[in-house]
């Protein structure tokens, strides 16, 4: 009987891990198999139990569960306990180790992929919900020059400054705080672009040899992306780089290998 691994989400149908995962079993010749379980919005943690029950070994979350997967876990690694969302559950006996690999995902992208420094750069995330709150300490840990936090309700940018600013030069700011302010790397981890929308940016933000970050991905390009385009940024990226770096993470956690991401990611982007 393979091993048996799952992401758990709802919706869920859009998930490309099942995808993702495959390819890296077979990258790595593991005797694994890996399925999307949709589950109703209150019963995440049943679903949980039943699937360690009938001996899963570990599970990727996602909308709208990450923390829920945290406190379910029985113990956190540092960069889960700071951001308080879990998106990746390793289940050893009665053990549930709650992890975080997305921003490690997007730090990888950024730093590998697109061979783009992060330290010493003034970097602009934003966005406060999961996605933000899970790259933050990552991307710390890179020692940018400056890391601003701008959200839409600026209460939860305090919010996430508080949590975060021992770990390096963080500032909280509304969108209206932003004109006259530039940036080297900027990151969507807004979901407007999940609704065709661009957040109030306002011009002049994007320093000379910037990168754009959304990450969100498969719709092509975004209206941040075009704006960014528009504002003179000469890095543009979407989020599918991010999607597999973390999923790589999430695989070493629970086999122990480093599956290859290239071939991957350039198996999931669309042709330009
Ligand atoms: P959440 O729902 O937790 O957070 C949404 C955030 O977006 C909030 O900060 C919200 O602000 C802000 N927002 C929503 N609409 C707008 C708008 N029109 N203008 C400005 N701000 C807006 O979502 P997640 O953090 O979980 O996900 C965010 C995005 O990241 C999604 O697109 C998701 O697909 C992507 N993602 C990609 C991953 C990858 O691997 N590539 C991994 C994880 C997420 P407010 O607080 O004011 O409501």
């Amino acid at each position: 009987m393979p091993d048996l691994y799952a992401v758990i989400g709802n919706p869920i149908a859009h998930s490309k891990s099942p995808l993702i995962h495959a390819e890296f079993s077979r990258q790595t010749d593991q005797d694994m198999r890996y399925e999307a379980l949709l589950v109703p919005l209150d019963g995440f943690s049943v679903a949980v139990e039943a699937f360690r029950k009938f001996g899963g070994k570990g599970m990727n979350v996602t909308i709208p569960f990450k923390l829920e997967a945290c406190k379910i876990s029985t113990r956190l690694t540092e960069r889960a306990a700071t951001s308080q969302a879990v998106n990746t559950l390793v289940f050893d006996d009665d053990e549930i180790l709650g992890d975080n690999t997305d921003g490690i995902g997007l730090v990888r992208d950024i730093s590998s992929n697109l061979d783009f420094m992060i330290t010493g750069k003034r970097v602009l995330v934003m966005g406060a919900g999961g996605a933000a709150r899970g790259v933050l300490l990552p991307l710390l840990e890179h020692q940018p020059k400056v890391l601003t936090i701008v959200n839409r309700t600026k209460q939860k940018a305090l919010e996430l400054y508080q949590r975060f600013f021992e770990y390096g030069f963080v500032i909280p700011a509304g969108y209206e705080d932003l004109p006259g302010h530039e940036f080297d790397i900027v990151i969507n981890a807004t979901s407007a672009s999940l609704s065709n929308e661009l957040p109030s940016l306002p011009p002049g933000i994007f320093a000379a040899e910037s990168l754009a970050y959304d990450m969100m991905y498969g719709n092509g390009s975004t209206p941040f992306l075009k704006f960014a385009r528009q504002q003179g940024a000469t890095h543009l990226s979407d989020g599918i780089g991010m999607l597999v770096e973390q999923a790589a993470e999430s695989f070493f956690l629970w086999r122990g290998l480093r599956p290859e991401t290239e071939p991957v990611i350039a198996m999931l982007r669309p042709e330009t």
